[in-house]
């Protein structure tokens, strides 16, 4: 029997999302990179592949609803199981404009990404965790989500988006049971495209930050906000 742990990780091309899948194949699970642009999605599981790790990309373009049909059934095909399922794409396009003077659709495409996104990947992947009685989930958020960062100006839908991303775990998580776990996690402020030249974190830091949540045990925390490992606030 092969117990081989499954991850899927979105937006896995490139920036926290690679590392998530890099950083997960080192750990010997088999790593499926869920990615809009399956050349890019090639190319990057190429890069972990020459290193001997266990990845493959799989097309999954997250406002396409028809890619992530697409994608399930191949997991549920394929592998007959999901252990990891890490929502990690998203985007962040405010800009310097006010919430009420952003272009037309930022703000729904904002949602779409980073919320409805992820609603729609759980909606798809647990019950195949269901049937199998396990399964970690982790919606990379921000702290830019938290309640209290509404106090400064600026970035207006991507808290919204971040805050009903916060929303949705709590309320996911008081609905499964057994051996499913979903949390949401903060990587701090990362050297990626959207954090920046300037960020202080590297990928490899924030990455390893996250994935102790891919690894709890059964009596480990469901419904949690966590940052370096800490619990933070909502
Ligand atoms: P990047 O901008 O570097 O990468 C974003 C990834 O998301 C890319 O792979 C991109 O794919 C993918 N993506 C975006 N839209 C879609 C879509 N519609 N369908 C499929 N994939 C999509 O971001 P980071 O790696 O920095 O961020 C990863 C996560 O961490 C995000 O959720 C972000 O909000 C969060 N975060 C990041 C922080 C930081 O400082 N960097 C701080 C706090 C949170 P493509 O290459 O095709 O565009």
């Amino acid at each position: 029997i092969n117990d081989q742990k499954i991850a899927l990780v979105t937006g896995g091309n490139r920036g926290i999302g690679f590392e998530l899948g890099k950083q997960l194949a080192e750990k010997g699970f088999r790593v499926l990179l869920g990615c809009r642009d399956l050349e890019k999605g090639k190319a990057a599981a190429f890069q972990l592949t020459k290193m001997n790790l266990d990845a493959e990309a799989v097309e999954l373009d997250l406002h396409n609803p028809d890619t992530l049909q697409k994608a399930f059934r191949f997991v549920e095909k394929q592998f007959g199981r999901l252990d990891v399922l890490i929502n990690n794409a998203g985007v962040f396009r405010d800009g310097n404009h006010r919430l009420v003077e952003l272009p037309e659709g930022v703000l729904e495409g904002t949602m779409n990404t980073n919320f409805f996104a992820p609603y729609h990947m759980v909606r798809a992947f647990l019950p195949l965790m269901e049937k199998k009685n396990y399964g970690r989930i982790i919606n990379v958020s921000s702290g830019m989500g938290q309640m209290r960062e509404f106090s400064d100006s600026g970035n207006g839908s991507y808290k919204i988006s971040k805050l009903a991303l916060n929303g949705l775990t709590q309320v996911l998580a008081s609905e499964v049971s057994g051996n499913i776990k979903i949390n949401a996690v903060c990587p701090g402020w990362v050297r990626t495209d959207m954090g920046g030249p300037n960020a202080p974190r590297s990928v490899e830091v924030a990455a390893k930050s996250i994935l102790w949540l891919a690894e709890i045990d059964e009596d480990g925390p469901n419904g949690g906000f966590f940052r370096d490992g800490e619990e933070i606030s909502w």
